[in-house]
């Protein structure tokens, strides 16, 4: 089988799977007021997203970041894992708020998905809550750290925002410094609420740098060429990431897929439609895959209305 190249030649290696749109905090930047949820049963199956993470391997798929939604409300999360866990995946990761993973840890720590990115966006009590809507932050605190001596590898994200968190910037370095631990510094992007208080919330990559660099010596780390972040280090060894979706798009060299709850495989986060994959059998990948390659921008889409928790971040 040959592997799918989009139009400027990358293979698509990385797939994330959202599954489910549901989550419990409602973070400024990501559900609207008004918020809807899919039925449950419309989400796929741990027996359907095995299935079709299956069939896309063959045409190159290597790494699987589960994410949602909020991935730790499915309460068949570990049976995902597991169906995951028998095809031949070089990773299986998983983006989450960390709320409710406390319980998952030990069965997770059992199986192959060892790597979380953690959203953290605030490292104050009261901006947490403000953020996220939901008075979490020891909760997502503590799971970290229980995370972290169970041996997992734990990223933190966090999404910068003017005014509503940029001046926890250094404080996050610290944390970082302190915790040993590796955070990455995201630009919010213009994606669904965000569309209206864009050049309100906005607080670019530079200013990001600019910050760190009044009060940090920053020494440059490579990364692999399809990586989102830029990597960094301080003087002090702690390991910083920059994710600039905004200002500096990495759109040319994506290798990433998009498979949401209800089966649609879409070609990326900026850009609506898809394929659909439920029930779809093996022999009709191949063209679906080609179609879905072509529709992969090669420059960045500027915004799109519908919210990241639907389309699966
Ligand atoms: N609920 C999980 C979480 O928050 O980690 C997984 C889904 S969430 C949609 C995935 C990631 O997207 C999170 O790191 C979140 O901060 C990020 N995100 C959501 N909306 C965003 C936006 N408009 N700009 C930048 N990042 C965003
Ligand atoms: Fe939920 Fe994640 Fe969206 Fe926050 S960013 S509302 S935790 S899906």
């Amino acid at each position: 089988m040959t592997k799918v190249l989009t139009s400027y030649g990358r293979p698509l290696t990385k797939l994330r799977v959202s599954i489910l749109d549901a989550c419990n905090f409602s973070c400024i930047y990501c559900m609207p007021e008004h918020r809807a949820f899919d039925k449950s049963d419309n989400y796929l199956s741990p027996e359907e997203i095995g299935a079709i993470v299956g069939n896309l391997i063959p045409f190159g798929v290597e790494e699987v970041r589960l994410t949602g939604g909020e991935p730790t409300l499915r309460h068949d999360l570990i049976s995902i894992v597991e169906k995951l866990s028998t095809l031949s995946l070089r990773k299986i990761s998983m983006t989450t708020n960390a709320f409710q993973l406390w319980n998952f840890l030990p069965a997770l720590a059992q199986g192959p998905c060892r790597s979380l990115n953690i959203s953290l966006d605030s490292i104050e009590q009261t901006n947490f809550k403000k953020i996220t809507n939901y008075d979490g932050l020891h909760r997502v605190l503590d799971t970290i750290e229980r995370a972290r001596s169970l041996d997992f590898k734990v990223k933190i994200n966090m999404v910068v925002m003017k005014d509503l968190n940029h001046h926890e910037i250094n404080n996050f370095v610290r944390f970082a410094e302190r915790e040993k631990i590796e955070v990455r510094f995201l630009e919010v992007m213009n994606i669904g609420v965000v569309r209206a208080r864009f050049q309100k919330w906005y607080y670019s990559g530079h200013e990001i740098l600019r910050q760190i660099e009044n009060e940090f010596a920053l020494s440059v780390v490579p990364s692999s060429a399809d990586s989102t972040a830029q990597n960094f280090v301080t003087a002090n060894g702690a390991r910083i990431g920059l994710i600039a979706s905004e200002s500096m798009p990495f759109c040319g060299n994506c290798s990433r897929l998009r498979l949401s709850s209800r089966g649609i495989l879409r070609a990326c986060l900026m850009k609506e439609g898809g394929r659909d994959l439920r029930g779809v059998p093996f022999e009709e990948y191949g063209p679906l895959l080609h179609e879905v390659a072509a529709l992969k921008p090669v420059a960045r889409i500027k915004d799109i209305h519908e919210p990241m928790f639907q389309i699966g971040g």
